[in-house]
């Protein structure tokens, strides 16, 4: 199937520190693709120039085969890309329902975004009324979930959705996120760990330095290799 969203030779930098090394990614609709690597490989960089927030420094960001290399992040959004960042993206002290009431800009009714964030996630219902300060970690990054779907993404981003949740909590967030590249979403996941997101994805990409060193189907041997990049980059 063709890449909705293709990252080619993608160079970005932080002032004069290069720190994406001219990276090629590609994800296809109803595909899931993870991100891996250690800490400070570029895994947020990636998706910060995928979704507009972070320049291209050289190379290519091409959405539904566009070159749309320099598009703000709000064309981009409108284009269907949408970012969930690291840290749970709800407003802490809104409700539940305030947060996702919030999306009604998208165009959707009310009672819609609720309908499919409550029928995705009964605890968010059971939670309407309560502070979204006041969930559990995994019970906010439902409620991020729920608000980028408000947007109905073409192209829905993750970085490190598991991050210090529960194994159980994590494998639920994931159901979900299969879930929705079933119906068509293109999912690219930035995961450090990557037991979870490996079970469910079709391809994997391994970040050194800013580098691809590793991309495949993650099979045995893709793990292996996993494993051993991971030793070697420490
Ligand atoms: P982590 O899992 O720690 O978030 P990562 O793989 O997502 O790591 P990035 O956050 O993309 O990595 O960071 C890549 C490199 O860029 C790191 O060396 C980091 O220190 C640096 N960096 C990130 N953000 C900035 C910034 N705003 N200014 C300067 N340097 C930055």
């Amino acid at each position: 199937m063709n890449a909705i969203l293709e990252l080619r030779g993608v160079r970005a930098a932080y002032d004069d520190i290069t720190v994406l090394h001219g990276i090629d990614l590609s994800v296809a609709p109803g595909q899931i693709v993870a991100l891996l690597g250690p800490n400070g490989a570029g895994k947020t960089t990636a998706l910060k120039v995928a979704a507009g927030v972070h320049p291209v420094a050289s190379g290519q960001l091409v959405i539904g085969g566009r070159d749309v290399t320099g598009a703000a992040a709000r064309d981009l959004a409108r284009l269907g890309i949408c970012l969930i960042p690291e840290g749970r993206g709800v407003f802490p002290n809104l409700s539940v329902r305030d947060n996702l009431l919030m999306m009604t800009f998208t165009g959707k009714s009310r009672d819609e975004i609720e309908e499919v964030a409550y029928s995705r996630f009964p605890i968010l219902g059971k939670r309407a009324a309560q502070t979204a300060g006041t969930l559990s970690g995994g019970e906010q990054q439902m409620l991020a979930l729920c608000r980028g779907l408000a947007t109905d993404p073409a192209v829905l981003m993750l970085d490190e959705l598991s991050m210090g949740l529960a194994p159980l909590v994590v494998d639920q967030l994931y159901e979900q996120v299969a879930e929705i590249a079933r119906q068509g979403v293109a999912v690219l996941v930035v995961e450090q760990f990557a037991a979870t997101v490996l079970d469910i994805s079709e391809h994997a990409a391994v970040l050194v330095r800013g580098r691809v060193q590793h991309q495949g189907a993650p099979d045995e041997e893709f793990r292996t290799e996993l494993a051993g990049l991971y030793l070697g980059s420490n």
